[in-house]
């Protein structure tokens, strides 16, 4: 059981989990920073210290599990305050045995090693605001709003790098099914804002590579479907079934998530009648 990481250009490293989550660590002069924390599950602080000596800011996208749980072997993290309620839901004991219990069907693994599992040891959350930078040397970081997912989704902006680091807020497979999801019109709204932003590359808290800024209009394409051509199907995420959604597949086949393009909306009364044999996971 360990961690693994894949260098995706000078100074930015995408690190991965025992579960399969992925965080990414940008490195500059003088401090390092990892966006996101993935499950929880190893010792993640150990194997920084693999990847770098230098002190390590961590900036979490947002509040869900699969992002926060390794936050809890820090002091502080920076947050969005509007994650708050994020953080209470994501921290409901039920939820968190679900995704403990289903983890380990994969991989065996004790539970002192599941650190987001013991919430008395919550780090300090430092607010994480738009504009906000964070100088690494030579490297700067720029914290950028991006609603929708969940709205207080943040990316970070790196001109030095040419990328944007966007956590779930864009993501081939698109989820805006769960309860703390804005609409479509607000992602299309935030696709807008980050079309104006210069970068070249962007990405995702799931993926371990880069995407090109284009792959965005694919991503708009994709949400207008959803609101105007397709029924879709309803979804089941097989890690809390209880969290149901409606699947609009755009383009692209199950088997090749290269091409694949979709998004998971709300579920409405009408799509009861249609069901989906969910195969797919979340994190493809
Ligand atoms: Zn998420």
């Amino acid at each position: 059981m360990g961690f693994s990481h894949h260098t995706l250009k000078k100074n930015l490293i995408s690190i991965r989990d025992p579960l399969g989550y992925v965080a990414t660590l940008v490195i500059g002069r003088h401090a390092a920073l990892l966006f996101d924390t993935m499950s929880g599950v190893g010792d993640l602080r150990s194997y920084l210290k693999t990847l770098t000596d230098l002190p390590v800011i961590v900036v979490l996208s947002h509040a869900h599990f699969d992002h926060l749980g390794g936050a809890f072997l820090f002091d502080e993290v920076y947050l969005s305050s509007q994650e708050a309620i994020n953080l209470e839901i994501y921290f409901d004991k039920e939820i968190r045995e679900l995704v403990v219990n289903n983890a380990k069907k994969k991989l065996p693994f004790t539970h002192q090693a599941v650190h987001g599992l013991n919430a008395s040891s919550r780090p300090d959350f430092l607010e994480l605001k738009e504009g906000m930078r964070f100088d690494l040397g030579g490297v700067r970081l720029e914290a950028i709003s991006l609603p929708g997912h969940t709205p207080g989704s943040m990316g970070l902006l790196c001109k030095e790098l040419g990328v944007l680091l966007s956590g779930d807020a864009f993501t081939p497979i698109m989820c805006l099914f769960l309860e703390e999801s804005l609409s479509v019109n607000a992602y299309l709204r935030t696709l807008d804002k980050v079309a104006r932003l210069s970068f070249d590359y962007f990405v995702t808290s799931h993926h371990q590579r880069l995407f090109e800024k284009e792959r965005l209009e694919i991503f708009r394409s994709c949400a207008e479907f959803s609101q105007h051509n397709d029924k879709g199907k309803l979804f089941r995420y097989s890690l809390i079934p209880k969290f149901e959604g409606v699947m609009h597949i755009f383009q692209g086949s199950r088997d090749n998530a290269d091409d694949f393009v979709a998004i998971i909306t709300k579920k409405e009364k009408k799509d009861e009648d249609i069901l989906f044999d969910e195969a797919m996971k979340y994190r493809k």
